[in-house]
């Protein structure tokens, strides 16, 4: 299954994305967590450091090469959990242009949609307990407006191809699973 989760910070992507990775067998791919593991005694660790403490986004090109890298890896042959990716038009075509390369296409688009403020609270919350230092009140905003100016465009990109799943993302996280396991059974 080749499953993508999308919508803002605090939606709880993350932790469904890590769920449905150990049920279903297929990694957990978050462009989020490959940045913050570079090592940043390195040129391109730096950079990335520096514009993701600004909450700002990376280049498309040194995303989507990430991207294809990861996806061409043994263990992405059966599907993959795409978390963090696409975030901007471009990259959703580019994606949608690596796929069709390989013969493969998206099978499901999870959309967790949820209030601005309950975002907001949520990813303030983890803040506190993560320590991750992108983490500040002023790159938590500049997210969430990159968020609603380049990422919530590829939610009707994908609402056309019939693939789009909107989950009640402000329930609880037993709640939202349910409403995904359930959904992953019809598409699986
Ligand atoms: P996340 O863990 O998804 O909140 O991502 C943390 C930071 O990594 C973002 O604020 C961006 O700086 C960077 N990042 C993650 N994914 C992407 C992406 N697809 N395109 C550009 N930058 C990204």
């Amino acid at each position: 299954m080749n499953l993508l989760v999308l919508g803002p910070q605090g939606a709880g992507k993350g932790t469904q994305a890590r769920r449905i990775s150990e049920a279903y067998g297929i990694p957990h791919v978050s462009t989020g967590d490959m940045f913050r593991a570079l090592d940043d005694s390195t040129e391109l660790g730096r950079k990335v450091k520096a514009i993701m403490d600004a909450g700002d986004l990376v280049p498309d090109d040194v995303t989507v090469a990430m991207i294809q890298e990861r996806l061409a890896q043994a263990d992405a042959e059966n599907g993959f959990v795409l978390d963090g990716f696409p975030r901007n038009l471009a990259q959703a075509d580019a994606l949608d242009a690596m796929l069709g390369a390989i013969g493969r296409t998206l099978d499901a688009i999870l959309f967790f949609d949820v209030p601005d403020d309950i975002g907001l609270q949520r990813a303030l919350s983890r803040a506190a307990i993560e320590n991750r230092s992108d983490d500040t009140v002023e790159a938590i905003t500049r997210r969430l407006e990159l968020y609603h100016r380049e990422t919530e465009p590829i939610v009707e990109h994908y609402r056309a191809t019939g693939k789009l799943i909107p989950l009640h993302a402000e329930r609880s996280i037993d709640e939202v699973w349910d409403e995904i396991d359930d959904a992953l059974k019809v598409v699986s």
